[in-house]
């Protein structure tokens, strides 16, 4: 029924850049070598891992021998954290939070499962974590920090610098080392980032994120870090993710990363404009909605509402009818009305089931937030006039 198409669930996927499939396209057909080869095939492979291997390396400001190619965010996030706890003969304490992403969630919930403890820090009604909660949380046995860089629900964006920092002071003084991973998903290709200067020994990306394919992820791991692989076979990337390269995916990776990190200051203006001018629309036009994590510290492309006194999935599923692609935040939100993250915030039930995530990328024009403001309120309005909860209201 609809001609229109708007994608507004950028922080689910987005789509692959032209520029990038083009820079990959040769490593499918001619150049399709095993990069552990040594003939010509091979070292061609070799060549194209190396010189991605280098890019993103240099943009993160890491060396080229601290960076793996994994095959997802979630497969680094497993990485990470297991391959940290691993390296200990005792089953110790790692600190997370409420709101991290399933990847980093259920490893920790697993790790629960296993004998070992974990605190899961509280964040306040914006989804930041407070530094004092975390300095109150470590232990003797503390292994581990993972906290997550921005949240994918909501956008909030933790302190990440100033934990690297703290956790370097006290690590000056400790006999067993607290090491610290951040899942930076959903910042990689938004902002700058610098591993010396966030402080981390490890860090998450995933490609599919910022305009390269899905089933590419790279783990950061700092020099000296003492971690064990989760899964055995060759020596790939240095034995700690064997497996033979995706080189064509690789390619498309430090591709995507690159064009992402040499326009960061235009894209998030042009996201930013396009989610307020949505955020302004809404408020507007809609009543009884909340604006959830709407704190400064956030990232511009996410714009999470809660329409009060209908259901989250029941109005996606009526944009949709219209062409509107938005989510409910994360990919299978159950239980308590929703979402984990928006629970964590106290939320209220009722606000939390009716909420949703409009999130933003490059390629998103004011037409389509204007065509959303068009169908939205009608949509909304519709759904409410079904609703005993609102009838009552
Ligand atoms: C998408 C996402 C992941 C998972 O990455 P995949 O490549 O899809 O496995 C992990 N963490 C965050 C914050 C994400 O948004």
């Amino acid at each position: 029924m609809q001609e229109n198409k708007v994608y507004l669930d950028n922080s689910a996927t987005t789509i692959v850049n032209a520029e990038v499939i083009k820079e990959m396209e040769p490593y499918f057909s001619g150049m399709y070598g095993n990069a552990s080869s040594i003939h010509s095939f091979g070292r061609q492979a070799k060549e194209a891992l190396n010189k991605s291997r280098e890019k993103i390396a240099s943009l993160l400001n890491a060396n080229i021998d601290e960076i793996f190619f994994t095959g997802s965010g979630t497969e680094s996030d497993n990485i990470a954290i297991f391959g940290i706890v691993n390296t200990q003969d005792t089953k110790g304490h790692v600190i997370t939070t409420k709101i991290e992403h399933h990847a980093v969630l259920y490893s920790c919930q697993h790790l629960e499962k296993n004998g070992y403890s974990v605190t899961y820090l509280d964040v306040d009604k914006d989804g930041n974590i407070s530094l004092n909660d975390l300095k109150q949380a470590i232990r003797d046995d503390t292994i581990l920090v993972s906290v997550m860089h921005a949240n994918n629900e909501v956008g909030a964006i933790q302190p990440i610098e100033e934990i690297g920092t703290y956790l370097q002071t006290i690590n000056a003084n400790r006999k067993n080392k607290v090491y610290f991973h951040t899942d930076a998903v959903q910042t990689a290709g938004k902002a700058c980032l610098d591993v010396k200067t966030l402080k981390v020994d490890l860090l998450t990306m995933s490609g599919h994120k910022f305009y390269a394919p899905k089933g590419i992820g790279v783990l950061y791991v700092k020099k000296g870090t003492k971690i064990k692989p989760i899964t055995f076979g060759g020596s790939q990337e240095n034995a700690l993710r064997p497996g033979t390269e995706n080189i064509p995916y690789v390619v498309g990776i430090a591709k995507a990363f690159d064009i992402a990190n040499a326009n960061l200051e235009e894209n998030d203006k042009h996201v930013l404009f396009l989610r307020e001018q949505l955020k302004e629309g809404i408020i507007k036009k809609i009543p009884e909605i909340i604006i959830n994590g709407s704190g400064n510290r956030a990232l511009s492309n996410i714009l999470n509402v809660s329409f009060k006194y209908i259901e989250g999935e029941a109005l996606l599923v009526m944009l949709d009818m219209y062409g509107i692609a938005a989510s409910t935040g994360s990919a299978c939100a159950i239980g308590f009305g929703g979402s984990h993250v928006l629970q964590a915030m106290c939320v209220d039930p009722v606000s939390a089931q009716g909420a949703i995530r409009f999130s933003f990328g490059h390629y998103n024009t004011k037409d389509d937030v204007d065509y959303v403001l068009e169908q939205l309120p009608k949509i909304v309005e519709k759904l409410r006039l079904m609703s005993p909860v609102y009838k009552k209201f």
